[in-house]
Parts: C-alpha cells; structure tokens; sequence
C-alpha cells in the first residue's frame, strides 16, 4: 500500500501531489489526488505531513515501522501498518 486519501477531508489543495518525490500522485479531474503508482512509494512521508487537512493515511509495510516511527512521534499521528 502507499497513501491513502480521505476524500471527506481532501480539500483538493494539491500540496500531496507536489511535494511527492516519486509520483505517486496525480490530479484527477476535479483535482483531488489519484493514486496512480501505489508501488512506487518508498514512504517518505511527504504527503503524509504535509497535507494541511490531515487527510493522508500511509500504510506502511511491515519492513517500514522502524524508519516510519519519528513521524508518528513528531506529529502525534499513528500509521497503519500491514502485518
Ligand atoms: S494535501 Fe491533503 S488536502 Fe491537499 S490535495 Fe492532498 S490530500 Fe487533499
Ligand atoms: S509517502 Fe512519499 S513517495 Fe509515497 S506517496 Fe507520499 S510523498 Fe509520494
């Protein structure tokens, strides 16, 4: 998995798209964030950060819990993660 986002929350401000190193993320029509390329997200975090609307859900692999920890501790915010 990669990003997941909450259409609810997404405000269609297109921060995720642009600051995402890998694009992994596209502009639908009504310009909310598509994920295009699930697999191509190495989990930088970027979109998850940044959103203003905390609308960016990562769901890391297992492999990533240690590297994904100091974001959940600076943002207070809990990854979901695969087992
Ligand atoms: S940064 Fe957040 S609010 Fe803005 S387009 Fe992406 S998911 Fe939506
Ligand atoms: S975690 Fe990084 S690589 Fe993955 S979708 Fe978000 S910004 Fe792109």
């Amino acid at each position: 998995m990669s990003a997941i986002i909450d259409y609810d929350k997404c405000t269609r401000c297109g921060t995720c798209i642009e600051r995402c190193p890998e694009d992994v993320l596209a502009a639908n029509m009504d310009k909310s964030p598509l994920v295009k390329y699930p697999y191509e997200c190495w989990y930088c975090g970027a979109c998850y950060i940044d959103c203003p609307a905390q609308a960016v859900t990562l769901e890391a692999p297992v492999f990533m819990q240690f590297v994904a920890k100091p974001y959940e501790f600076a943002h207070k915010r809990q990854i979901k993660r695969e087992y």
